[in-house]
């Protein structure tokens, strides 16, 4: 029997947890981890001409161009191993990428199965992002304090060093929280509408907010 590939949006503000919680989830719903944050890494990384491109937007806190970052996110949808589905993460942030996204679902027959919302107070925020830290060879995501390695400033995964995104400095952190509430949290409302919508509150212990959206996705 095949069953209709299933799309799994995680919605919340930066530092939410997101990238925490879809790294256990994709694991209990077995789909791909999607994330754009990460794709515009990759392509920083590599230096291409997208993530140049990408690098001057992301340095201010800003989003990234819709068309340039819903062609990124779709091409990379459009690869074998999301051919069931994906849990998003950071895709869609406008209302613009949400149309088109539910536009490319559409034309496939399917749509939105569910939109996790991770609900965090700003000023929680702020402290997370201060102590965040990423591994430079796989992208793992730590915290000094809230979720440490094992060892100080190195990869529980593969070693690798450790460092501080630059956009996790405290004056773009500010910018990035105003682009969230003005132009992703309307979003909020729009799953609202479509009834896909879930909250959790995600300013509880990492593995509580973990057992709360395993609850949600076990019941969908
Ligand atoms: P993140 O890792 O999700 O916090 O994303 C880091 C940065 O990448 C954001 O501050 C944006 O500049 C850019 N970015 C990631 N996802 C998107 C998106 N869906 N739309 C526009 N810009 C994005």
């Amino acid at each position: 029997m095949t069953t209709q590939p299933k799309y799994i949006v995680l919605l919340g503000p930066p530092a939410s947890g997101k990238g925490t919680q879809a790294a256990r989830l994709k694991e209990i719903l077995d789909l791909p981890h999607i994330a754009s944050g990460d794709l515009f890494r990759e392509n920083l990384k590599n230096e291409t001409e997208l993530g140049k491109k990408a690098k001057v937007y992301m340095d201010r806190g800003d989003l990234v161009p819709d068309d340039v970052t819903i062609a990124m996110v779709m091409e990379r949808l459009s690869r074998p191993d999301c051919a069931n589905g994906a849990l998003l993460d950071g895709f869609p942030r406008t209302i613009a990428q949400a149309e088109a996204l539910d536009q490319a679902l559409a034309g496939q027959g399917n749509k939105i199965s569910l939109a996790l919302y991770i609900a965090v107070p700003d000023e929680v925020l702020v402290e997370r992002v201060s102590g965040r830290r990423l591994c430079r060879l796989c992208g793992e995501s730590y915290h000094v304090r809230f979720n440490p390695p094992k060892q100080p400033g190195v990869c529980d995964n593969d070693g690798g060093e450790l460092y501080q995104r630059d956009d996790d400095k405290p004056e773009t952190v500010r910018k990035r929280l105003q682009v969230y509430w003005e132009q992703t949290s309307p979003l909020i409302e729009t799953y609202r509408d479509q009834g896909v919508l879930v909250e959790v509150d995600g300013d509880q212990a990492i593995d509580d907010v973990t057992a709360d959206l395993r609850a949600v996705v076990a019941g969908d």
